[in-house]
């Protein structure tokens, strides 16, 4: 029977915007006989747990400890890669986001095995292979990988392929509280403080607010204009690609198909046309 797993990722405590479209692939790949079985590592509501099994989630299991608080590449991913060595699912699913991109890539360090970032597709082939589509050359091209299925492969999605989708079921999840191993022994490096970014420098993809300029705000000290209006409402800065071209904003910076992939709940556009790549195939997600 095939276990599909899926990482369910927390943002300040609450369940991530693309759960719903990660546990519909996942169902989708564990077919009739299969069950998903979802991670959640660190403090959340039990209650909105149980209710992933609404999507089609069987059981949760809830990784939690006090060290949990925020994330700790050492310690989420030993966590992690001791749950997957003893249970030995059939794949490892999670949304990429800043931090699947710390862990999806120390998780396959640890565990040995083939590791697919940014996938579009996956699927589980009649002869027992992984197959997943992945974009390369900035999108240019699409590459098909074939992995074995032990050890397990791990897959992160681009948020682009995952769909809101609506519950379906009145199912509730079984949720099974974990308290991890204790792998303080083998952790190398320790978290002495967490410095804040400034809103107007916050990771595109954790962003709730962005303002956003293009070619008609213009280069350098033009684009001061998008910087202001970002420090005044406490958003975070992103640009077209000519922004990025120009040097005006680095590359980290450009939002759309080669640049990142974003989920505000607001988005405020300055002298950008709306081209496909910048919005078209779900670059920007409102949420
Ligand atoms: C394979 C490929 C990948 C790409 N990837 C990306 C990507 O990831 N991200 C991306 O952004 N682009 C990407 N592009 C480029 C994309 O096609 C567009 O060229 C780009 O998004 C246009 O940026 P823009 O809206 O800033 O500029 P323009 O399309 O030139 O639009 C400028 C807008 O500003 C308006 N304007 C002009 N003056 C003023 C003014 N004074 N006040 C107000 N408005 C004004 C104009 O009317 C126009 O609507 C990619 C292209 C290719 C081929």
């Amino acid at each position: 029977m095939r276990d599909i797993w899926i990482l369910v990722q927390l943002r300040q405590g609450t369940i991530e915007e693309f759960a719903g479209g990660l546990i519909a692939e996942a169902c989708r790949l564990a077919e009739s006989e299969g069950r998903v079985t979802a991670v959640v590592m660190g403090p959340t509501s039990e209650t909105d747990l149980a209710g992933l099994g609404a999507y089609g989630v069987a059981r949760v299991l809830h990784v939690q400890s006090p060290q949990m608080i925020r994330y700790q590449g050492e310690l989420f991913a030993r966590s992690l890669g001791n749950l997957l060595r003893e249970h030995s699912p059939t794949c490892l699913l999670m949304v990429q986001t800043a931090i699947t991109d710390d862990l999806a890539p120390r998780l396959a360090a640890l565990l040995e095995t083939g590791l697919v970032r940014r996938a579009l597709d996956f699927t589980i082939t009649d002869d027992h292979h992984a197959a997943a589509m992945r974009p390369v050359t900035n999108g240019y091209l699409f590459e098909e990988v074939l992995l074995p299925m032990i050890p397990l492969p791990i897959v992160t999605f681009s948020p682009s392929v995952l769909f809101d989708v609506q519950p379906d079921r009145t199912d509730q999840a079984a949720v099974i509280r974990i308290t991890p191993e204790d792998v303080s022994a083998a952790i190398r490096t320790s978290v002495l403080d967490v410095i804040e970014a400034a809103p107007e420098d916050l990771d595109l993809e954790e962003a709730d607010i962005i303002v956003a300029g293009g070619r008609g705000v213009g280069k350098d000290a033009a684009f001061s204009i998008v910087h202001d209006l970002a420090l005044a409402i406490g958003g975070s800065v992103g640009g077209t690609r000519p922004i990025i071209d120009w040097g005006t904003l680095p590359y980290p910076r450009q939002i759309g198909q080669t640049g990142k992939y974003v989920a505000p709940r607001l988005i405020i556009n300055c002298g950008i046309s709306g081209a496909n790549e910048y919005t078209g195939d779900v670059p920007i997600s409102l949420t």
